[in-house]
C-alpha cells in the first residue's frame, strides 16, 4: 500500500512515492472503469488527482491519500456530471433537482425516440414533411378542449413567443398584482421587454378592477395579459379581474386575451385537500384566446411550454421565427405526448404520474413508510444517532401552489458526534447524493420524495455519513 503521511519536511520523499500516471493505470481498479469510460477520459482523471496530490504536497498539506483513496477520487472525476439523486427533501417539484419525475410510459418513450430515427417531422400518410407539434397537438385539444395547440422549449417560451408574435410594438395591460417573478430571472415585465411590447401596467398590488383595463385600452393595445400568481399569493383586501371578465372585455375591444397559466394543471387535485389551482379547462371554458404553461410543473412532464387556444393566433405564433429558435426537442415531445395520454384516462393519471401520485400519498403510506425507514436506520446506527418520525409538511415546489401545506412523516436524526450541517454536506456528497434538510436542528428526511426502492441506498448513505470522507 502507498500511504502518504511523513512530515512535511519530507515533501522531496513523498513526491518521489506518489505513482506514475502509467502505473496507476495498471492498478487492477482502473480496469472497471475503462470498461465504462474512454482510456482518455480515466487517464486525464489520474492525472489531475495525481497533479492534485503533487500540490497538496508541495504546499505542506497533511493527509493521507491511500490508494483507495486514489481509486475513489478517479472513480469521482470520470463520473457523468448529470446523475441521480435521492430527494429527502419532500419538494415534489425542486426546480433544483430537476422538476417532474418522467411517469413510465415517457421515459420509455425518450428511450425509443432516441434509439433510432423517428417521423418526427414526416407525415407517414402524405409521405411528405409534416410538424412535430402535430404529434400531440390533437391530443392537448382533445384533453383541454382547445381549437388549436403548440409546443414549445419552455413555458418562458411560450410566453415570450406569445408575446413577440401578438404584441411586438405595441401595448400590454397588466394587473399590478401580476408582475410575477420566477425563479431564475424569468420576470413578466422583462419578458415583455425583450418581446418588444409595452407593459402597461393597471391597478394596484392588490386590486385591480375591471375599470382600471378599460381605461387603460387605446388604439396601441394588443392584447390583454393574465398572469397566474403561481408562485404567491395576495390575501386579505384583494381583488383581481377573472380571465371570464377580462374576456368579455376583450371582445369588447376586439382585443386577445393571453392568459399564462404558468404550472398548468389538467386535474382539480383540490377535491383530495390540496389548494384549488384553476384547470387549463377552465381557462379555455373562460374564453382565454391563448393560453401558456409549463410541462414539467404540475403536468408531470419532460420541460415544455405547451400553449393552446384560438387556431389563428396559434397559426400566427407557429410561423413566427421564435418559434424555430424555441421548439421543443423529439426526447422532450416523445416524453410530453406518453405524459399527455396518461390524462386521457384521468384517474390512472394520478397513480402513473410520479408527481401526481407522491402529491396524494395517504398520511397512512407516509408513515408507514417513515416508520420502516426510521426502524432500519436505527438498527444499522445503533448509539451512534438518535432516529425518530414526527408529521411534517412538504412542498409542492416548482412555483406551484404556494399556499400548500400538505402534510406528511419525517424521519428526523441527530448523530452523537456530527452536526446537522455536517451531515448534511456529507450526504450531499455521497453516491447516491441523498438532499435532505435540518429542522429544529436535527436532519429531517421528507419521504414524500423517496421511493420505496431507495430506501437501501438511504440507510447506507446514513451509515457511511458516520465514516466521513
Ligand atoms: C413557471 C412559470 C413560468 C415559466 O415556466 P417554465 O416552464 O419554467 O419556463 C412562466 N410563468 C409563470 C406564471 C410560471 O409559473
Amino acid at each position: 500500500m502507498w500511504v502518504m503521511s511523513m512530515p512535511p519536511e519530507q515533501k522531496n520523499g513523498l513526491l518521489r512515492q506518489l505513482p506514475a500516471v502509467d502505473q496507476v493505470m495498471r492498478w487492477p481498479e482502473m480496469a472497471c472503469l475503462l470498461e465504462e469510460h474512454p482510456r482518455g477520459v480515466v487517464v486525464d482523471g489520474v492525472r489531475n488527482i495525481l497533479g492534485r496530490l503533487r500540490e497538496a504536497i508541495l504546499n505542506g498539506e497533511p493527509g493521507g491519500a491511500h490508494r483507495e483513496e486514489v481509486v475513489r477520487q478517479v472513480t469521482d472525476a470520470v463520473r457523468p456530471n448529470l446523475r441521480p439523486v435521492i430527494n429527502a427533501t419532500g419538494v415534489v417539484l425542486h426546480t433544483n433537482l430537476g422538476r417532474a419525475v418522467l411517469c413510465r410510459r415517457a421515459q420509455e418513450a425518450v428511450a425509443r425516440a432516441s434509439s433510432g430515427f423517428t417521423n418526427l417531422e414526416f407525415n407517414l400518410v402524405a409521405g411528405k414533411r409534416g410538424q412535430r407539434h402535430a404529434l400531440v397537438e390533437e391530443l392537448l385539444c382533445r384533453l383541454t378542449g382547445a381549437e388549436a395547440a403548440l409546443v414549445v422549449n419552455n413555458n418562458a417560451a411560450a410566453v415570450l413567443l406569445a408575446l413577440s408574435t401578438l404584441a411586438a410594438g405595441r401595448e400590454v395591460i397588466v394587473s399590478r398584482g401580476q408582475l410575477v417573478e420566477i425563479g431564475g430571472s424569468f420576470r413578466i415585465p422583462d419578458v415583455m421587454r425583450q418581446s418588444g411590447a409595452f407593459l402597461v401596467e393597471v391597478g394596484s398590488t392588490n386590486k385591480t378592477h375591471r375599470r382600471d383595463y378599460r381605461e387603460a385600452v387605446n388604439e396601441r393595445t394588443a392584447l390583454l395579459l393574465h398572469v397566474h400568481m403561481s408562485n404567491y399569493r395576495i390575501i386579505g383586501f384583494a381583488q383581481e379581474v377573472p380571465v371570464a371578465e377580462l374576456v368579455t372585455l376583450g371582445r369588447e375591444y376586439n382585443l386577445p386575451v393571453v392568459s399564462d397559466l404558468g404550472s398548468g394543471s389538467l386535474v382539480d387535485l383540490s377535491r383530495f385537500g390540496l389548494p384549488y389551482e384553476p384547470t387549463v379547462q377552465e381557462m379555455v371554458t373562460a374564453g382565454a384566446d391563448v393560453i401558456t404553461f409549463s410541462g414539467d410543473k404540475l403536468l408531470g412532464g419532460p420541460q415544455a411550454g405547451l400553449v393552446v387556444g384560438r387556431r389563428d393566433y396559434i397559426e400566427r405564433m407557429r410561423k413566427h421565427p421564435l418559434a424555430r429558435a424555441v421548439r421543443i426537442d423529439k426526447l422532450n415531445l416523445g416524453a410530453l405526448e406518453a405524459t399527455l395520454r396518461e390524462y386521457l384516462d384521468p384517474e390512472a393519471a394520478l397513480e402513473e404520474i410520479p408527481i401526481l401520485r407522491m402529491l396524494l400519498r395517504p398520511i397512512e403510506e407516509l408513515k408507514a413508510m417513515a416508520g420502516e425507514l426510521a426502524a432500519r436506520v436505527s438498527e444499522a446506527l445503533g448509539e451512534q444517532a438518535d432516529v425518530w418520525v414526527e408529521e411534517g409538511i412538504s412542498q409542492v415546489g416548482g412555483g406551484a401552489m404556494p399556499t400548500a401545506v400538505p402534510l406528511s412523516a419525517l424521519v428526523f436524526m441527530e448523530y452523537r458526534d456530527l452536526g446537522v450541517n455536517e451531515v448534511i454536506r456529507r450526504l450531499r456528497l455521497n453516491e447516491p447524493p441523498v438532499i435532505a434538510r435540518a429542522e429544529k436542528h436535527a436532519l429531517a428526511l421528507d419521504v414524500r420524495t423517496i421511493g420505496m426502492q431507495e430506501i437501501p441506498a438511504v440507510v447506507e448513505a446514513l451509515q457511511t455519513v458516520v465514516r466521513g470522507d
